[in-house]
C-alpha cells in the first residue's frame, strides 16, 4: 500500500520541503533487504518503478537520508517504508535471528555427524579474549578431545569498518588487542591467523578457503546481533554445510541471551523496568548463565611444529580511512591501554574503590565516577558475565537487586546494554536506520549544516554542550550524562536528524556499540524503544547547573572559559561574563533554548499527525 499523505497544520518556522514535494520513486537496485521484485512498467514511464510488493517501497523521505550520509546506498538499500518496518512488528516478515535459526534447525543433524578432521577454528568477532569466551571454550574442547589444534582467526574487513561506521580510534583499540590476544594464545600454543579480506561480501568465501587449507571442519563463532551479521552467520551456516564443514554458534555478549524473556502476554519488552524485573528473575533462576568459561586447553605440544607459519602472523595496520596519526595513536594507547588483562585490572579497581558510591558518582561527569569499561564491553576484551559476576560477589548479597545500592545500579545499567541488544534482535528495522516507534520517521527534521558543525565542533555556545563534544574528540569516550545531554541537544534545541548525531558518535566514539549508541540516541531523541517523552525537553543550562554545579568539567574541556567564575560559566553572554567570552572566542548560543524547544515541540507533533 502506498504511503497516505494526510496535510497537517505546520508552525511557520518550519520548513515545508518535505510534505509538499517529493522526488520520484528511486529506480530498481540490488538484492538487500528493501529492494526485491521491484519491476519496471510501461505504463508508467515518470515513476518507471512499480514493486511486485508494496511494501519494498521506500519511506516518502528517503531522499533526506541518503542525501545527509545517514543510508549509506553504497552498502544498504533506501530507508524502508513504515508498513514494511510495521510488518516486522507484526511477526510478517522474518527476523534475522530466525533466518539464523533456521539456518542452524536445517543443519543440525549435519553438525552432529561430522567428524574433526586436522584442526579446530574459533573465529574473532568482538569477543577478543581468552578467559570467559563461550565459543573459543567450546571450540577448546572440540580440539581437545580430538587431539587436533585450535586456530583463532580474526578477519580486517575494511568495507565492515566502513559500512558499520567503526571509529578510527576504535580500529586501533582493537588491533592493539589483537597484539593482546595472540600474545596470550600463543601462550597456550595457539595460533592467532589474522587477514584483511577486501571486499565484505568475499569474507565467507575467503574463510571457508583458509579452514580447507588447515584442514579444518569446525568453524565456532559467538553470536553477534546485528542484522549483517545475522544474515552472514545464516548463509554460513548452509555455505559449511555444503563443504562437509560445520558452523557451532555460542551466545556470549549478553548475560541473558536475546529472545529468552518475555512478558505475561508472550512478547518482548519494550519497556526497561518490567523487562530488568525479569532479566535479574532469569539470572537468579539460571545461574549457570553467570558461570565463568575457562580458557582454552593447551594445544597440543606438536601445534607449534605443524601450524608454524601461522604463529608469526603480522598484525596489519589500520586501513585508509580508518588511520590515527603518530600522536593519536600515542594518545589513545596511554588513554585506553589495550586487552583483556587491562579490562580486569580496571573493573577489579572499580569493583574496590568506586562501586560502592556509584549510585551517587554516577552523574557527575568531572569526576571518575563510573568504570570507563565500556570500550571493553564493546570490543569483547570483557564479558558482561564476568562484569556482573565480580560486582556481585562485591556485595554482601547474591542477589542482583539487593545489598548495596551502587552494586545494584551499576548491574542494572550493565543491564541495559543487555536490554538495547534485545531489542534490536527483536526489531530489527532499528539496524537499518528506522525509528523504533516507525511514525517518527515522519518529523520533518533540519539538516542545516552550519548548527551541525557546530555541534560537532563544541561550538555551540552551550558550554556543556560543547565540553561534551570536545570530550568525545579529546578522548573517544563521553560521560553518560553528557551524551543524553548532547544527544537531546542535538535533535530537539536542533531538530537536526537524530541519526546524524547517531553515525557521529560511532565514527569517534572507542566504545561505538550499535545497539547501546542506537538505544541512547532513541531515548535521548524520544524516538526510540522507552524513550523520554517527546514533549520532555532537557534545558541545557539547568543539566549544567544540576549535574556541573561548580562549572569543573566545563573549565577542563573549554579552556577558554577557565576565566568565567560562578554561576556565569553556565551561560557566560547571559550572566555578565560576555566580555570574557567574546575576548577568548568562545561563540553566543546558536539557538534560544526556549523557542528551539517550541519548535521542537510543533515538529515532532507534526510528524507524528502527518499519517505517513
Ligand atoms: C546518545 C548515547 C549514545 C551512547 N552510545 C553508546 C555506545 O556507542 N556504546 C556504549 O557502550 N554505550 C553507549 N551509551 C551508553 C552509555 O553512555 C555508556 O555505556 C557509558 O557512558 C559508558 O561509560 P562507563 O563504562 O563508565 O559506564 P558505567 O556507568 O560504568 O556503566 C557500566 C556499563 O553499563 C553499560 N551501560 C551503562 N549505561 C548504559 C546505557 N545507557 N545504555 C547501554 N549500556 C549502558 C555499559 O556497557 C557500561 O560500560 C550511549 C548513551 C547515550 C545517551
Amino acid at each position: 500500500m502506498p504511503p497516505k499523505k494526510t496535510k497537517v497544520a505546520l508552525p511557520k518556522n518550519t520548513p515545508l520541503s518535505n510534505w509538499v514535494k517529493r522526488e520520484p520513486k528511486p529506480p530498481p537496485e540490488s538484492d538487500d533487504d528493501n529492494n526485491k521484485n521491484p519491476k519496471t512498467t510501461s505504463e508508467s514511464p515518470s515513476s518507471a518503478t512499480s514493486y511486485d510488493d508494496p511494501l519494498r517501497e521506500p519511506h516518502p523521505f528517503y531522499k533526506d537520508s541518503e542525501k545527509h550520509g545517514i543510508v549509506l546506498r553504497k552498502f544498504y538499500p533506501h530507508e524502508m517504508s513504515n508498513d514494511r518496518a510495521r510488518a516486522y512488528i507484526a511477526d510478517e516478515i522474518p527476523r534475522p535471528i530466525e533466518a539464523l535459526n533456521a539456518a542452524l534447525a536445517e543443519t543440525a543433524a549435519h553438525r552432529e555427524s561430522v567428524r574433526v578432521q586436522d584442526a579446530v577454528v574459533h573465529w574473532f568477532k568482538m569477543d577478543l579474549r581468552v578467559s570467559d569466551n563461550r565459543a573459543l571454550f567450546l571450540a577448546g574442547e572440540k580440539a581437545r578431545e580430538a587431539g587436533v589444534p585450535l586456530i583463532g582467526l580474526y578477519v580486517v574487513s575494511p568495507q565492515d569498518f566502513e559500512a558499520h561506521l567503526r571509529a578510527p580510534v576504535r580500529v586501533d583499540f582493537m588491533l592493539r588487542t589483537l597484539r593482546v590476544l595472540r600474545e596470550d594464545l600463543g601462550k597456550l600454543d595457539i595460533p592467532l591467523w589474522v587477514e584483511t579480506v577486501g571486499k565484505r561480501r568475499e569474507v565467507p568465501g575467503r574463510v571457508v578457503e583458509l579452514m580447507e587449507g588447515w584442514g579444518a571442519r569446525h568453524l565456532f563463532v559467538n553470536v553477534e546481533y546485528e542484522v549483517d551479521e545475522l544474515r552472514r552467520e545464516a548463509k554460513m551456516a548452509r555455505m559449511l554445510m555444503e563443504k562437509g564443514m560445520t558452523l557451532q554458534v555460542a551466545h556470549d555478549t549478553c548475560v541473558v541471551p536475546p529472545g529468552a524473556l518475555k512478558s505475561g502476554s508472550g512478547r518482548q519488552y519494550a519497556v526497561y523496568t518490567p523487562w530488568y524485573r525479569s532479566w535479574v528473575k532469569h539470572v537468579h533462576e539460571n545461574l549457570e548463565l553467570l558461570e565463568m568459561s575457562e580458557p582454552p586447553a593447551r594445544n597440543p605440544p606438536e601445534a607449534r611444529l605443524k601450524l608454524a607459519g601461522l604463529f608469526d602472523c603480522e598484525i596489519p595496520r589500520a586501513p585508509e580511512g580508518k588511520r590515527l596519526t603518530k600522536e593519536e595513536e600515542k594518545k589513545f594507547a596511554a588513554l585506553w591501554p589495550a586487552g583483556e588483562h587491562e579490562a580486569k585490572k580496571r573493573l577489579a579497581k572499580f569493583c574496590e574503590d568506586v562501586i560502592a558510591r556509584y549510585a551517587d558518582s554516577r552523574n557527575i561527569p568531572s569526576v571518575s565516577g563510573t568504570s570507563s569499561l565500556s570500550v571493553h564491553f564493546a570490543s569483547g576484551t570483557l564479558s558482561a558475565r564476568t562484569a556482573v559476576r565480580t560486582a556481585r560477589d562485591s556485595n554482601n548479597t547474591k542477589r542482583l537487586d539487593g545489598g548495596n545500592q551502587g552494586i545494584q545500579t551499576w548491574i542494572s545499567e550493565v543491564a541495559w546494554r543487555d536490554f538495547y541488544k534485545h531489542v534490536l534482535v527483536n526489531w530489527p528495522y532499528v539496524c537499518m536506520n528506522k525509528p523504533f516507534k516507525p511514525e517518527y520517521s515522519n518529523i520533518e527534521w533540519s539538516y542545516d549544516q552550519d548548527h551541525f558543525q557546530a555541534w560537532t565542533e563544541g561550538r555551540t555556545g552551550f558550554p556543556i554542550v560543547d565540553a561534551a563534544m570536545r570530550q568525545l574528540k579529546g578522548m573517544g569516550w563521553v560521560h553518560n550524562r553528557c551524551r543524553m545531554i548532547v544527544a537531546s541537544f542535538l535533535s530537539k534545541d536542533l531538530l537536526l536528524d537524530w541519526r546524524m548525531g547517531e553515525r557521529y558518535f560511532m565514527e569517534h566514539l572507542v566504545d561505538g556499540d550499535f545497539a547501546s549508541n542506537n538505544g541512547g540516541w532513541g531515548f535521548s531523541a524520544s524516538v526510540g524503544v522507552d524513550p523520554q517523552p517527546y514533549f520532555r525537553v532537557f534545558n541545557p543550562l539547568l543539566q549544567s547547573e544540576k549535574f556541573d554545579p561548580d562549572g569543573d568539567y566545563i573549565r577542563k574541556w573549554v579552556p577558554e572559559l577557565k576565566g568565567v567564575m560562578g554561576k556565569a560559566i553556565h551561560d557566560p553572554y547571559g550572566r555578565g561574563a560576555e566580555v570574557i567570552a567574546k575576548k577568548a572566542g568562545y561563540p553566543r548560543p546558536i539557538v534560544e533554548h526556549k523557542g528551539a524547544r517550541e519548535r521542537a515541540l510543533v515538529a515532532y507533533k507534526a510528524g507524528l499527525e502527518s499519517g505517513l
